[in-house]
């Protein structure tokens, strides 16, 4: 054991932890001739891989791939015994690391960081240890672990057993005989899950307590992949690239299949290959859609249990082992090697603490609320206070004395998880907000490290020492670390990524679902755009480059990945005819739209002949129900009742109002103001009709999306100078109000988000004569603004026609007329009309649904707890 360090020594850099983490760190930072100390309260390195002995212990992720990738020279010289490799094994092999680059001798050992403050004065960190020493650093770095802090038993008279207690986080270096003994193991997280087949096969008893049942599927482990080894051994820094912006950070092939379309047969085969596999990221995604989609989760969540139940003897246990409260993949699933086996035979038990839960712990054993049973021995295999644990358990204290803990007493705030704002220099390594623990670690600590490197490389070199996020920057990154759990099944899982498993704790997705690529791409991001949303000092001055690194949902942000790759030509070169066939096929690959009471299709009497239209009714019964007259978006060129019907269908269901869409006549076949007559037309015509088509009368309201929003607009003030008919409502979905281009949205938002200004040219160039433009007929702004219904008026951030939309409804609440407002945060013009696409479009869905309902009167009480449901979901 090392003597404690002298009192007051300075180091350039503090990190805690002799992990993966803490290692890789202390070798990047001596490279930058920085003074290193190293705490670390064991009394060797290895961190995970040192604390948890417990048998059976193995890695998850294959060892290929689960293994520093920074020296090709380390690469060749250790070579891997398995596909998994064994605890003892990943610990000889950071022992190996530790000491191939002399790693030793500055790792305080047997010495845990209990505070740490941030000194203003001195712009340096005074740290305390469980040994009194007290250092000073400048960099403060937590390499503490995600999932090193074990989480007490909470279980009732824990203390008072008289046997043999073993918790699989602090395995006795020795190991256990357990040969002979009455063996408890209360958990059946990873830990139980690997532990319990080789304890079963030394106790003469083996009782298993189980709280929630886990996903597991069989490792086969045995020698590393013959074919992942030829990649590595043909290109080592191809194949570790791959890794590197791959989504979970193990180089693989990602599906387009959809779990929910896919047949019968297809749906088999993948799962029966992920199954054979074994491999956690392959059975995590075996359909594309499986952790955003619940009933694709439920196909491969059903063929688990399948196998379950194909494994297990007793109906009874194997029901009991099949996990049905969370989705597939929402909690940490796991791998095993003769787990389900275990429980045919004769000495083991499973006892569901669900039916018969714990009520004490005795002297001699457990106490259940049916059963007593007597122990030699209790192991707890209860898991983890992960992520947070062993940040919280350093008394961290910052800028004016600000407590960590306080400053995260509601869940944790971040940016990029590496650094939080009002504590400088102090950096963690795989923090929550980072891919961290849903991601093959080696490769997401070794990100983490380099950034860190890098960064202090960079500050170095231009006289800077203190660095720290901004609270704008740090705020925009929670919301969208929050908007990427969102829209997948994680949230819904009690799960310890959501701190569920730790009693008091806030329930907070802590880690980053966007992937490992998309992270390290914005962490790339950050750094090119000169650091931005960090804000950093020093001799070489102040440097702020204050912003939002990703401010787009990120499905939106993937939908238009995705149609980028495709190539596909720019909508205003081509002819209308064919831009026309093209928005015809892509209708006719979407998946299916909402239900809806009924559909059916006629036609009225318009202004230049006759208007087809399409008529929604809401499934609730208690009609007659009020009316919306409803024109689709397309610039008054594309478009028709196909194009929005998925929208239509979405909105009917969600509000419970009888939507009638409207086809009014294009141009350039019929230019302005045609398209604004039939609108005027067909609110006159519905609204005269209204009993005939099962809606109630006097409440009829408007509605559009794009050009067909602006005909709406137009329609009320032509209502309105008309004298009739009345309009209840009028709701404006990112609508044209404007022909003036100047705007910001239009320079911010004019290229790359689908409806570009290219494209509005087009479209304007085929409606209206540039003479006019300035008609309130097309230009609703420039028209009267009094008197009009009350509006609604949506606005999509990446829109060009944001800020007309906001001006809009600026102008009419001047002119008297009440006008509410939506934002479509993090979205575009076009993908709120991407029903079951766009995942982060149905909230904001349901938010316009609420305001149509209000825009047309009473409804029926089932669509209030339709859009509740569907707002919670
Ligand atoms: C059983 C198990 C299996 C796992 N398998 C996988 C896998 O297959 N793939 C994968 O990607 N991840 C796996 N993990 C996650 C694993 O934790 C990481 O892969 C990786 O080992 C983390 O390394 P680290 O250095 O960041 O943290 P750790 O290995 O946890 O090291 C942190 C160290 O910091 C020390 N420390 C903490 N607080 C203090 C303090 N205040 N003062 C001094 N020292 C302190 C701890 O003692 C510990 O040694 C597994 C975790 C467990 C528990």
């Amino acid at each position: 054991m090392n003597q404690p360090a002298t009192v007051s020594e300075q180091f350039d850099a503090v990190v805690v932890g002799a992990g993966f983490s803490g290692l890789y760190m202390l070798r990047r930072l001596r490279q930058l001739g920085m003074s290193v100390r190293v705490f670390e309260s064991a009394d060797d390195v290895g961190g995970t891989w040192y604390w948890n002995r417990y048998p059976g212990a193995r890695c998850d992720i294959p060892t290929t791939d689960y293994a520093y990738s920074f020296d090709p020279e380390l690469e060749e010289a250790w070579t891997w015994s398995e596909k998994y490799a064994t605890q003892p094994e990943i610990l000889d092999y950071l022992r190996f690391v530790a000491d191939r680059y002399g790693l030793r001798s500055d790792v305080e050992f047997s010495t845990a960081v209990a505070s740490a403050s941030w000194d203003e004065q001195e712009g340096r960190w005074r740290i305390t240890t469980d040994r009194g020493d007290e250092v000073s650093c400048r960099y403060f770095i937590m390499a503490s672990g995600c999932l090193s802090v074990p989480k007490s038993p909470d279980i009732e008279g824990a203390d008072r057993f008289e046997g043999q207690v073993y918790f699989t986080s602090r395995w006795p270096h020795e190991g256990v005989d357990f040969t002979g003994q009455r063996v408890a193991v209360i958990g059946t997280g990873s830990s139980g899950i690997q532990s319990i087949p080789l304890i079963a096969r030394q106790a003469s008893q083996l009782t298993v307590f189980q709280r929630t049942p886990n996903f597991s599927i069989p490792a086969h482990n045995g020698p590393a992949s013959a074919d992942r080894l030829t990649q590595l051994a043909e290109d080592r820094e191809g194949y570790r690239h791959a890794a590197r912006w791959s989504r979970g950070g193990a180089p693989g092939e990602l599906t387009d299949i959809l779990g929910i379309t896919a047949s019968g047969e297809v749906r088999r085969q993948r799962f029966e290959a992920a199954w054979e596999q074994g491999e956690l990221f392959g059975i995590l995604g075996v359909f594309a859609d499986q952790l955003v989609n619940p009933a694709s989760n439920d196909i491969v969540a059903g063929m688990i249990r399948e196998k379950i139940r194909s494994t297990v003897n007793d109906p009874g246990t194997a029901e009991a082992l099949s996990p049905k409260d969370h989705y597939f993949g929402t909690k940490r699933p796991c791998l095993d090697t003769g787990y389900f086996e275990t429980y045919n035979l004769p000495h083991v038990r499973l006892v569901d603490l669900r039916t018969q839960p714990i009520t004490t712990v005795t002297r001699t054993g457990i106490d259940t609320a049916s059963e007593s049973f007597d122990f030699d021995a209790i192991v707890y295999a209860t898991g983890f206070d992960a992520m947070t644990g062993a940040l919280a358990a350093v008394d961290a204290t910052g800028r004016d004395g600000a407590s960590l803990n306080e400053k995260w007493a509601a869940g944790p705030s971040t940016y990029l998880g590496l650094m939080t704002a009002g504590f400088p220099n102090l950096f963690m390594i795989t923090g929550p907000g980072s891919p961290s623990v849903l991601s093959n670690m080696t490769v997401s600590i070794e990100q983490h490290v380099d950034w860190i490197a890098d960064c202090l490389a960079h500050m170095t070199a231009e006289s800077l020492d203190t660095i720290e996020p901004t609270a704008l920057a740090e705020s925009g990154w929670g919301q969208h670390v929050r908007d990427c759990g969102a829209i997948t099944l994680y949230p819904t899982a009690n799960s310890w990524y959501m701190g569920a498993n730790v009693p008091g704790k806030p329930r907070v997705f802590l880690p980053y679902v966007g992937g490992v690529n998309a992270y390290r791409q914005a962490c790339d991001d950050v750094v090119s755009r000169g650091y931005l949303g960090f804000r950093m000092t020093g001799q070489g001055g102040e440097r702020c480059r204050d912003g939002v690194i990703r401010s787009m949902q990120p499905d939106v942000a993937m939908v238009l990945e995705i149609m980028a790759g495709m190539g596909l030509p720019p909508l205003e070169t081509l002819p209308v005819a064919d831009a026309r066939a093209f928005m015809a096929a892509t209708a006719a690959v979407r998946p299916p739209a909402p239900e809806v009471g009924e559909v059916t299709d006629g036609v009225m009497r318009g202004p230049g002949g006759d208007l087809p239209y399409r008529l929604y009714r809401p499934a609730e019964p208690g009609g007659p129900h009020p009316v919306v007259v409803y024109f689709h978006g397309g610039g008054w060129v594309l478009g028709d009742l196909d194009s929005d019907d998925p929208l239509c269908r979405d909105l009917c269901a969600r509000s419970g109002v009888v939507i009638v869409s409207v086809n009014y006549r294009h141009a350039p076949e019929a230019r302005f103001p045609a398209a604004a007559l039939d609108a005027f037309a067909a609110v006159q015509w519905v609204a005269a009709n209204a009993a005939s088509l099962g809606a109630i009368p006097g409440q009829v309201a408007v509605a559009g999306w794009s050009a067909g929003a602006n005909i709406a607009a137009v329609a009320c003030q032509l209502a309105r100078d008309a004298g009739g008919p009345a309009i209840s409502g009028q709701l404006l979905i990112s609508p044209v109000v404007d022909s003036d281009m100047t705007r910001p949205s239009y320079a911010e938002n004019g290229d790359g988000y689908v409806l570009t200004t290219a494209l509005m040219r087009w479209f304007w160039d085929h409606y209206a004569d540039p003479a006019d433009r300035g008609d309130p007929r097309v230009a609703a702004i420039r028209g009267d603004l009094h008197g009009l219904p009350p509006a609604c008026i949506v606005t999509a951030d990446f829109d060009p026609l944001r800020d007309e939309g906001l001006a809009y409804a600026r102008a009419l609440k001047a002119a008297g007329t009440p006008a509410g407002h939506i934002r479509a945060r993090g979205h575009t013009h076009t993908s709120l009309t991407m029903v079951g696409v766009v995942i982060s479009g149905a909230p904001v869905r349901a938010e316009i649904a609420e305001a149509l309902r209000g825009l047309v009167g009473p409804v029926a009480a089932a669509a209030d707890a339709l859009t509740e449901s569907a707002a919670a979901g």
